[in-house]
């Protein structure tokens, strides 16, 4: 097999990764952890790649993490092993990055790369969309930022114009106090596996009446499977929830959960256990 020599880039600022990228239309690298895998050859030949590299992993400009008033801003290439390690991040997100793979690509892996890879089974995305998270991107023409639910559209499959990058993530909705927060991850063990189902839930009672809930759930469907609208109608039901309205928020998202089989599992045991870890998150309020 003959193997073409591409272009490959790794510039000084994000002001010239930007202006190479309004120039060219390249695979951006961030920690490779899945563009590496989505590209390798057979046979242990050196990866594939249709079009230049622009590597971002080494722009400090993509690292910061800081609070600006109540958001709380994540550079877009921040590594897993760094957001483990920073206070400013929220332990139920820690929790959920735990169980990402093995040490070696956490190391490697960024929270950038997680979401721009869209995988539904991506392990931060649940807790992500719960939070509300927004992207902000930038380019050599301007900065614009999106919902996380709007940002990500499909498997593989985001809104972003060829020549933006995605600089940071912002949790604008950290939800403190009386909130109770989950994240839980069912897979064939308990690290380095990906999802085969997985759920993220906040639920705040106020004077015993639920006040806000959230539930994300990975692996179900081509993107996170979130829906306003259904949590919508559990503001001001008495908690713990009656035995009526708890079937009636079930049968809900029997209806919204439409999961296939794949290598991982089946779709109907992602089903069960997508509805049954629902169930338990609202029986216990915290798992
Ligand atoms: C052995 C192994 C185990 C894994 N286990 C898990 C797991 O348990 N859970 C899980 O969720 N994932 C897992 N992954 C997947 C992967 O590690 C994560 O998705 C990681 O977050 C990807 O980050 P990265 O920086 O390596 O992305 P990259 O591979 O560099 O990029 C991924 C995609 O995002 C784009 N991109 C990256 N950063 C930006 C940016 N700032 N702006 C615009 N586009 C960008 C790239 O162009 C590419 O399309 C695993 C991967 C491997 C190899």
């Amino acid at each position: 097999m003959v193997v073409q020599p591409i272009s490959s880039y790794r510039l000084a600022s994000l002001q010239e990764t930007m202006a190479q990228l309004s120039k060219e239309d390249c695979h951006i690298m961030a920690g490779g952890t899945d563009l590496m895998v989505q590209h390798k050859s057979p046979m242990g030949a050196p990866a594939h790649f249709d079009k230049p590299l622009v590597f971002i992993d080494h722009l400090t400009e993509l690292r910061g993490i800081y609070q600006q008033n109540q958001d709380l801003h994540i550079g877009a290439c921040s590594t897993y092993s760094e957001l483990l390690e920073h206070p400013l991040i929220p332990n139920i997100l820690k929790k959920a990055i735990r169980e990402i793979a093995a040490p070696a690509i956490r190391n490697r892996g960024t929270l950038g790369g997680n979401i721009c890879n869209a995988s539904p089974a991506g392990d931060t995305l649940p807790l992500l969309y719960l939070y509300n998270a927004k992207i902000r991107l930038r380019s050599a023409k301007g900065e614009r930022a999106a919902e996380i639910h709007d940002f990500i559209q499909g498997p593989r499959r985001v809104n972003r114009l060829k020549d933006e990058i995605v600089t940071e993530i912002l949790l604008p909705d950290l939800q403190k106090d009386r909130t109770s927060l989950v994240f839980e991850k069912v897979a064939n063990r308990r690290a380095d596996a990906i999802a085969k189902v997985s759920f993220a839930g906040s639920i705040q009672v106020d004077e015993g009446q639920i006040h806000d809930a959230r539930f994300a759930f990975g692996a179900v469907g081509p993107t996170i499977v979130r829906s306003k609208e259904l949590e919508q109608k559990l503001r001001g039901e008495a908690f713990p929830l009656k035995g009526k309205v708890m079937d009636a928020i079930l049968a809900d998202y029997d209806r919204l959960i439409k999961p296939i089989d794949d290598q991982r599992s089946t779709a109907l045991y992602r089903k069960t256990v997508a509805l049954n870890l629902l169930r338990y998150f609202l029986e216990t309020r915290g798992m």
